[in-house]
């Protein structure tokens, strides 16, 4: 395989602290990781200098991702919230160069919480201007922007990933992919497989996560159609595991995402598990994609 493969910081570390940076770093870094995915919902509360060095002393790369508040979401139809979310996303993308990261992914195009009411034209539209500008400025670092498609219950504005290809392709922008997560899938897609496969060219990210966001291969994902989906679209970007357990409690992440019960305590013993499970799914996607196009009979 020649994805790189990265771990979210929330599985080690509830904040971005001096001592929490360094030990998610060198944590992640222990286990033969690519890249740690730093949340950066406040990119102030990270300490640029400090993260920068203890990437390079780990030999370590990264990306952040967010989703924006109700305060800064450039989808509600309303000029304040607009401008306030251009300014943050605009601070995360300068955040995100100072540190060397490759890719900013998440809710970049909403706020990340639960809707009542469905988006409107005039605000998506809204968006699909702000998502321009931004991905103008990431482009002059090489940084990716991943629209991460999300269920309904955290935005209103993509669910599906057909709906994630109907916004990239409207921002218009090079550097603007889909972000694709498998806990999210299983919960909106009629056929994940298919879902990635159609994605193609437009899929730039990805998070494995199981259904209730604990242990790989102890939920309800069928995993083996998800990394086929994956081998067939020919995917080589970046793969981020992502688990989640009132064991690490980060605020405001775990409230958002409605993390109440503890799944898991050994953080290292759970990214251990993911890597050797992530490499063997997909090696036997890889061998399965052999066994379909090759044979000398
Ligand atoms: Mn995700």
């Amino acid at each position: 395989m020649k994805n790189r493969l990265g771990v979210h910081a929330q599985v080690w570390v509830g904040g971005w602290s001096h001592e929490e940076a360094a030990r998610a770093i060198a944590s992640t870094a222990s286990l033969g990781y690519d890249y740690i995915e730093a949340p950066a919902l406040d990119p102030s509360l990270i300490d640029i200098d400090f993260t920068r060095k203890e990437l390079e002393k780990n030999g370590l790369g990264i990306t952040t991702s967010l989703g924006l508040d109700d305060s800064c979401d450039i989808s509600a139809g309303d000029p304040d919230k607009k401008a306030r979310g251009e300014a943050h996303l605009m601070k995360v993308v300068a955040t995100t160069r100072d540190l060397g990261g490759t890719h900013i992914t998440g809710i970049l195009y909403s706020g990340f919480q639960k809707y009542f009411t469905p988006a409107t034209t005039e605000g998506v539209a809204g968006a699909v201007e702000v998502l321009r500008r931004v991905a103008e400025e990431a482009a002059k670092s090489n940084i990716t922007l991943g629209l991460e498609v999300v269920n309904r219950y955290e935005t209103n504005v993509i669910n599906t990933a057909a709906q994630g290809v109907e916004l990239c392709k409207r921002v218009g922008m090079p550097n603007v992919k889909v972000h694709l997560d498998c806990y999210h899938m299983n919960i909106e897609e009629a056929d994940a497989e298919r879902a990635i496969i159609e994605t193609g060219d437009y899929l730039g990210y990805f998070h494995t996560g199981e259904s209730h966001r604990g242990y790989l291969g102890t939920g309800s994902i069928d995993f083996t159609k998800i990394f086929r989906g994956l081998v067939k679209a020919n995917y080589q970007g970046p793969i981020c595991f992502e688990s989640f357990s009132s064991a690490v409690a980060g605020q405001p992440l775990s409230g958002i995402l409605g993390i109440w019960r503890n799944l898991w305590t050994d953080s290292t013993d759970l990214c251990r598990h993911a890597m050797q499970f992530t490499q063997a799914q997909m090696k036997a996607a890889e061998e399965a994609q052999a066994i379909r196009t090759g044979g000398d009979w």
